[in-house]
């Protein structure tokens, strides 16, 4: 492995060079008027996974993005891992904020600057130099390897399911393979086993045909927003904040004493924690810590709430209605359209007769991802990064969502491995995104002995 050391060192020049250049197509894929340039990434990324050195390199068209595939399977008697990332990013807005060109690479600090060196074309990166590395210097790899690359990330990867379901003989594998997340430092390297899931519903409490005067009607009969404020209370107990939906809980899979352990090591001081979000202190769901609780407990929330005046000055107005916005995070194994219904049906039981209650289910469902932390792919990852940051990894969870890594585990009925290099302070999806360079040549080693140790493992 020393001559892949050796190679890494040699072509930093050239990686940047060619990171510039894909970092340059401004991919977004949330804008219709940037489907040249995902065309144009995506092309990037089929020469790149060519000249890495993997065989059946090609577009496959979507409903949406274009997806890339390659693989290299010469690997008699090895497992198989398929590499994930994804080649389009975030818009940039607002760009004043930027520092610098949001397209243009730049390094300062250590770091490269730009959309999408961290989110996730940097890290993608990684591993097709690394696969390069194996095939230009050995002419083989330790295992076989899979690489899909899609364009559709940043706005739900809406079409990959039905790819994944169209190809699911060409993307059989062991293990999925995934730098697409943080460690908590660079000094602490850790691995994320697990991510929540989402369900998002809008309701509607309405008690009158029109909105009316509350000096004359005042009194005579409910006010919806008082009436939603009341129900909504009975979603989540104040004080243990427990969601009371019934059956909210049944189906989530309990931390284990191992896990709890791990958990227990990330090192968190909730007073700092508070103070860093102008919080007064941390409030969450009783018996649990504040890092259980926001990556393996479920939540209710209300994300927003409206009705009657909202406006300047005085408008003494008797509502016709009252909306609020209300979204779950769920963990395994919870079932994004399970809860929804669960919720729906509790909500409307809790109405009182004087108001009519409308919900509207939105479609952005995700289903949470959980990987035991004894599967072969965690231990292949722990020994990686052991041997590259000269430590232990930290296991996380993480509280938001990637709802394609519960489809991958669901459609392949694999284990998804998250190795992200990225840190806190990346700033996705916001101005100034940068990748730390130190964490790209680290990503380089890791990845080279995650295939080597999984192939061992596995
Ligand atoms: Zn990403």
């Amino acid at each position: 492995m020393k001559e892949l050391l050796t190679y890494f060192k040699a072509n930093e020049e050239r990686y940047q060079k060619e990171l510039t250049e894909f970092i340059a197509i401004p991919s977004i894929s949330a804008d219709v008027a940037h489907r040249k340039d995902i065309s144009n990434a995506a092309t990037f990324v089929e020469k790149q996974l060519k000249s890495a050195g993997l065989k059946n390199v090609k577009q496959y068209p979507t409903k949406g993005n274009p997806v890339v595939y390659g693989e290299w399977i010469e690997a008699k008697d090895a497992p198989t891992v398929l590499i994930y990332g994804h080649y389009d990013v975030q818009p940039v807005e607002p760009v004043d904020k930027w520092k610098t060109p949001p397209f243009t690479m730049t390094a300062k600090g250590g770091k490269w600057f730009a959309r999408g060196t961290a989110d996730d074309k940097g890290q993608l990166f990684i591993h097709l130099k690394v696969v390069e590395a194996y095939l230009k210097n050995l002419k083989k790899l330790p295992l076989n390897v899979k690489v899909i690359i899609e364009g559709e990330e940043e706005v739900g990867s809406t079409n990959l399911a039905e790819f994944v379901k169209n190809n699911l003989k060409k993307l059989s594998c062991d293990t999925i393979l995934i730098s697409d997340t943080n460690m908590l430092g660079k000094n602490k390297p850790s691995i994320t086993y697990g991510l929540r899931g989402l369900t998002y519903l809008e309701v509607s409490v309405t008690a009158l045909s029109g909105d009316q005067h509350s000096g004359t009607y005042g009194g005579a009969v409910a006010n919806p927003i008082q009436v939603l404020a009341e129900m909504l209370v009975k979603c989540k107990d104040p004080k243990t904040s427990k969601v009371k939906i019934p059956g909210f809980y049944e189906d989530v899979v309990p931390l284990t004493k191992k896990e709890k352990t791990e958990l227990a090591k990330i090192p968190q001081d909730d007073a700092l924690y508070a103070k860093n979000l102008g919080a007064r202190q941390t409030f969450g769901e009783k018996g649990f810590t504040t890092i259980e609780r926001t990556g393996a407990r479920p939540t209710f929330e209300i994300n927003g709430i409206w009705g009657g005046h909202t406006g300047t000055g005085v408008k003494t107005v008797l509502p016709a209605s009252a909306h609020a916005k209300v979204s779950m995070r769920l963990v395994a194994n919870q079932k994004p359209e399970d809860i929804a219904k669960k919720f729906i049906d509790y909500f409307k039981s809790i109405a009182p007769d004087t108001v009519r209650v409308e919900v509207k289910k939105f479609e952005n469902d995700g289903f949470a991802a959980l990987t035991p932390l004894d599967a072969v792919g965690m231990k292949a990852a722990a020994a990686a990064i052991k041997k590259v940051y000269k430590k232990d990894p930290y296991f996380t969870r993480e509280g938001g969502s990637i709802p394609v890594v519960a489809d991958f585990q669901q459609l392949l009925g694999v284990e998804a491995i998250l190795l992200g290099f990225g840190l806190p302070d990346d700033n996705l999806h916001a101005p100034n995104e940068k990748f730390d360079i130190s964490q790209f040549k680290k990503g380089l080693e890791t990845s080279m002995h995650f295939l080597e140790e999984y192939a061992k493992l596995k």
